[in-house]
C-alpha cells in the first residue's frame, strides 16, 4: 500500500513553514493519549510519530511524504493540562490557520479513544470539518480494550450520534493498533481520498 512508503518531510511550528500547498494531504488529529501516534505508525508500518511525547514537541505539525503528490500530516495533540494557556492559544491559532487555508487537505482522520469518545475537542474538530465540507474518518482506537460485543455497541451508538449531528461526510470505524483491527478499512478510505 501507498502508506508503507511514508517518510518524514519536515516539521512546521508556523504555517508558513509547511511544504508547498499542492497535491493531496490527509491530516491526523486527536486529543493527547487518544492513540493518534500509534494509529499513524500502524497504518504506515513505520515509527513515524513518537508514541511518548513531551508537551513542547506536540506544538509541531509533522509532514510525511507518501509520494511526490501525497502526504500524511500529524497535527499537534491537544489536552495536556500542563501546557500553559499561552501555548494552547498559540496551538489553536496555528491549527486553525492550517485547517482553514490548506488547499491540499482532502481528508481528516480523527482518532478517539473508544472509551472516551466525542470530547469537546472532538466535537470542535467535527464541527470545523463539517463547516469546511472535509470528509472525515473517525477511528475509535483501543477497541481491544472492550469486549467485542461492547465495542460493536459503542460503534453503533457513536455512528448514530455522529451521523445525526455531523452528517454523512463522517464515517466511523473500530480501530486497534496492537490487533491491527480496522487497518484495511482505513487504508481503503485513504486511497479514496488520495486517488479521487
Ligand atoms: P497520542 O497521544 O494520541 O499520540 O497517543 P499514543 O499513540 O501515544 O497512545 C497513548 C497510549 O495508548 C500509549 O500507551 C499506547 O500504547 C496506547 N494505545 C494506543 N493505541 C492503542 C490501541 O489501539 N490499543 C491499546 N490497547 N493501546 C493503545
Amino acid at each position: 500500500s501507498l502508506c508503507q512508503r511514508a517518510s518524514f518531510i519536515k516539521s512546521a511550528s508556523e504555517v508558513d513553514q509547511c511544504p508547498p500547498d499542492q497535491g493531496f494531504e490527509v491530516a491526523f488529529a486527536g486529543r493527547s493519549n487518544a492513540g493518534k501516534s500509534s494509529a499513524l505508525n500502524t497504518l504506515t508500518h513505520a515509527r513515524l510519530a513518537r508514541t511518548s511525547k513531551t508537551p513542547g514537541r506536540t506544538q509541531l505539525i509533522n509532514f510525511f511524504g507518501l509520494d511526490e503528490q501525497r502526504r500524511l500530516v500529524d497535527l499537534p495533540g491537544y489536552g495536556y493540562a500542563k501546557v500553559p494557556l499561552a501555548l494552547k492559544e498559540h496551538w489553536k491559532q496555528h491549527l486553525d490557520a492550517y485547517l482553514t487555508h490548506r488547499d491540499s487537505l482532502v481528508g481528516l482522520v480523527l482518532v478517539m479513544d473508544i472509551r472516551h469518545p466525542l470530547s469537546d475537542f472532538d466535537q470542535m474538530m467535527l464541527q470545523w470539518a463539517g463547516d469546511s465540507s472535509l470528509p472525515t474518518l473517525v477511528l475509535l482506537s483501543k477497541a481491544d480494550k472492550l469486549a467485542f460485543g461492547a465495542s460493536k455497541n459503542e460503534l453503533l451508538k457513536i455512528q448514530a450520534r455522529v451521523r445525526k449531528e455531523h452528517g454523512d461526510l463522517v464515517s466511523v470505524q473500530l480501530f486497534s493498533s496492537p490487533k491491527r483491527q480496522g487497518v484495511d478499512e482505513a487504508h481503503a478510505v485513504l486511497e479514496q481520498w488520495f486517488f479521487p
